[in-house]
């Protein structure tokens, strides 16, 4: 086995709010060299524990369109609510993650749960953006509302949990179906636990720190930091502090293709953005009140 080695540390950029209901930091994109490293992944935004008051008014964010790539949002805290153009919805609540294929295009709405909204309360999320390889861009748009009870479950021998959304540990694997083979992992460590997984060689690898912080090869990732790791190494190494820690694992396998990002789209040419841009305004997106 060869230990996976940290490669960078990096911190979220100025909170800032998505239409009235997240505010949140976004930690992908970076800059270029990040952009390359962290392949398949698009961008990463992190809602942290925040309260909201009771409203009878959900907060969230208005239709938009999405091409080129899919959209994942996972709930550790609140509920979210998700329409879209495709007749696709669903409410996901803490522990549950919802994966939105835009592919060739979609429009949809995303808000806090009303009846959540008329309490009020915690709230916790991360939305990704996960890239779709050139051939599957233009592919039919879907929806997956992944529950807690679906996600496989790994129990570390210190301890501690290993949540699957996507990919495969020790025989267990995620619920959700992807387009390349991508890891997308809650690891939950107890007290002082070291714990050493096996990744795929080659793979992208980053870890976010929701709670404590990771001592891995190569340093240390504190708490809503993200760090990334060399592609080579087929073994990850984590020690926990006595507080215990929680981090989101993100890893796949890079797609290596151009990308050009614009706004809610992303394709691998400007000429595919011109597009993206006159098919969202003749309408090809569907319809969405
Ligand atoms: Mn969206």
């Amino acid at each position: 086995m060869t230990d996976r080695i940290l490669r960078s540390v990096h911190s979220g950029d100025r909170f800032h709010w998505v239409g009235d209901g997240f505010y949140v930091t976004q930690l992908l994109p970076g800059g270029r060299e990040l952009q390359e490293a962290a392949d398949p992944f698009l961008l990463m935004d992190y809602h942290p524990v925040k309260d909201y008051p009771p409203t009878d008014r959900p907060r969230g964010v208005g239709a938009h369109p999405h091409r080129g790539f899919e959209t994942v949002t996972l709930a550790f805290e609140g509920a979210v609510q998700h329409h879209d153009s495709t007749g696709g919805g669903g409410v996901i609540y803490p522990g549950d993650a919802q994966w939105m294929t835009a592919a060739r295009g979609i429009l949809h709405k995303e808000y806090h749960e009303p009846e959540w909204a008329r309490q009020g309360g915690r709230f916790h999320m991360m939305q990704l953006w996960v890239n779709l390889p050139s051939a599957d861009k233009m592919g039919d748009p879907g929806y997956q509302a992944l529950t807690a009870e679906s996600m496989g479950k790994v129990k570390l021998p210190g301890g501690g949990t290993v949540t699957l959304y996507a990919g495969e540990l020790d025989g267990e694997t995620g619920p959700a179906r992807t387009h390349t083979p991508i890891e997308l992992w809650d690891l939950q460590l107890a007290a002082d636990e070291t714990a050493e997984l096996t990744v795929p060689d080659g793979h992208t690898l980053m870890l976010f720190v929701l709670d404590g912080h990771l001592d891995t090869v190569g340093g240390r990732i504190g708490r809503e930091q993200l760090g990334l790791f060399d592609r080579s190494g087929d073994r990850l190494r984590i020690t926990a502090p006595e507080t215990g820690a929680r981090a989101v694992l993100l890893g796949g396998r890079p797609i290596g293709e151009p990308v050009v990002f614009y706004g809610p789209f992303a394709m691998t040419s400007e000429a595919e953005i011109v597009q993206a841009i006159e098919d969202f305004n003749a309408g090809t997106f569907g319809h969405l009140d």
